[in-house]
């Protein structure tokens, strides 16, 4: 019996007409393997549980199985501040989607399937390395909470792909609940296919957007949904110490999820202007500049929906950004440090925290994790996340004063913190470990990373070393931009 039989497959994108994909058929990778399959997503997807031989073979484009109408969407976008007319799926496409046992309905679409005729100069694959860290983060994020695509499976071959070095071909199986980036609308709009932005915003109002056909302005109803969502992820991110490294707007999801994972990276020491992407000169996409760059993207998205939206209420919207992000990020600092309650000081608490951790180089997560110990009498674990001890423990006596204030007990507000504050995150370290030893031929590690990374707020002793602070060759560790 086929995987398929049981799997409610639908074609919505497909019925888009006029400019807005091309089809094309993967290029099959040489003697795939599977280096994991996403269980879990496979339930709620109604696939099989297991990966078998059969799927590896469609998966990896040595079999077109009715089921498959591959497809590589067109879209542009702004690069680091330039417009790119020339961009769409160059590597990618989209293969069907899935009517899911929660309602929702997911594209499936495969990552490194070959030449699209949005290559340019691109060889229409992703290696190995890059694979394994989307399909890893993607479902950290997940699990963190943190909107996102998913990835259902991973495949690795013997098919030669040129880097910096011969790496091998790999598949990630990316599922998204759509995959419309800001970048779409941007290429109608600059190509002056205005009956076709009109289509597409139609189309993303049908199925995702429901709600706003009732509205009197269903357009500027989703945009406005669109400015909320980015604003919420934009303040996960930073809340979360997640540095997404490429936010160009061909980048960004229309739904406000974490979208196309390359030299993303999570701060282990906390450093405000972390740049994770080593192309990135200028600090454009530095850690504390991901909320300017937010607006920045929605203002052209703004733009390249002017046709149909008047400019005074894509202004307003846009003026709801700012107030948004920041008061998502203040309840989720709230969440993490326990302070439920507001306070007039409490600003300058938090400030006086974040010089301190610059300061001191402290690591992000295992702080407010340690924070969320403090039933458990780990003053000094803390102090030791400081070089300057006194100076740490000035602000850890203040801010124990100020949690005299709340209601709970000790005990309650560090049950509920733990609850906010990870123990486990995908530190650039661990992922490079799993990724050495895939190399190798070895994807153990990465099973375990995914085990253990789906749990990441609970205690699990045998892997409690997967907290620690990264050795001392991860601080050279420089990821690369090429994927
Ligand atoms: P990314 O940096 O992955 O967001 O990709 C930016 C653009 O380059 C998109 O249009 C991609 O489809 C395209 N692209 C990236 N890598 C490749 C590749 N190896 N082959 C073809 N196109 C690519
Ligand atoms: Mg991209």
């Amino acid at each position: 019996m086929s995987a398929w039989s049981s799997v409610t497959l639908q074609y919505r994108f497909h019925q888009l007409t006029n400019g807005f994909y091309q089809t094309v058929l993967p290029t099959p990778l040489q003697l795939p393997e599977w280096v994991d399959w996403n269980s879990e997503l496979a339930e709620l997807l109604s696939l099989p549980k297991e990966p078998s031989p059969q799927l590896l073979s469609e998966f990896s484009g040595q079999i077109l199985p009715d089921e498959f109408r591959p497809i590589a969407m067109k879209y542009a976008g702004h690069q680091f501040g330039q417009y790119n007319p020339d961009l769409g799926d160059g590597r990618g496409l989209l293969v069907a989607e899935i009517k899911a046992k929660n309602n929702l309905t997911y594209d499936v679409h495969i990552k490194g399937a070959g030449l699209t005729p949005f290559s340019r100069q691109g060889d229409g694959r992703a290696v190995l390395r890059s694979s394994i860290r989307e399909y890893l983060c993607s479902e950290a994020l997940y699990y963190l909470g943190i909107p996102t695509s998913r990835a259902l499976g991973l495949i690795n071959s013997r098919t030669p792909v040129y880097r910096e070095k011969t790496e091998t071909g790999a598949i990630c199986i990316r599922v998204a609940e759509s995959h419309i980036r800001f970048g779409h609308f941007e290429h109608f709009f600059y190509t002056g296919q205005h009956d076709q932005l009109k289509q597409l915003l139609d189309f993303c109002i049908d199925h995702y957007f429901v709600a706003s056909q009732k509205t009197e302005k269903p357009y500027l109803s989703m945009f406005e949904q669109v400015v909320m969502s980015t604003a919420q992820l934009i303040a996960k991110w930073n809340a979360f110490g997640f540095a997404h490294g490429v936010l160009n707007t061909d980048n960004m999801s229309i739904l406000g999820q974490t979208f196309d994972f390359g030299p993303f990276g999570f701060l282990d020491a906390y450093q405000p202007n972390y740049i994770c992407n080593h192309s990135d000169y200028q600090g454009r996409y530095a850690f504390s500049n991901q909320p300017n760059i937010g607006l920045w993207n929605l203002t052209a998205l703004a733009h390249a929906l002017s046709p149909f939206i008047e400019r005074s209420d894509l202004d307003s919207a846009l003026e709801n950004y700012e107030p948004e992000l920041n008061q998502e990020y203040s309840r989720l600092m709230r969440n993490k440090t326990g302070l439920n309650t507001k306070q007039p000081q409490d600003g300058e608490l938090f400030n006086q925290l974040f010089t301190l951790m610059a300061e001191n180089k402290t690591d992000y997560t295992r702080f407010f994790r340690q924070l969320s110990m403090l039933d458990q009498d780990n003053e000094q674990a803390i102090l030791d996340l400081f070089i300057d001890r006194s100076k740490a423990k000035q602000w850890l006596d203040r801010y124990l004063k100020r949690v005299e204030q709340e209601s709970e007990s000790i005990q309650q507000r560090c049950q509920a913190m733990r609850s906010f504050n990870p123990k486990y995150i995908l530190r650039n370290h661990l992922a490079q470990i799993a990724i050495d030893r895939a190399e190798e031929g070895d994807y153990s590690e990465v099973k375990v990373l995914m085990e253990l990374l789906k749990n990441p707020y609970e205690e699990q002793p045998k892997f409690d070393h997967y907290s620690n602070l990264p050795p001392s060759w991860a601080q050279e560790l420089e990821i690369s931009c090429s994927s």
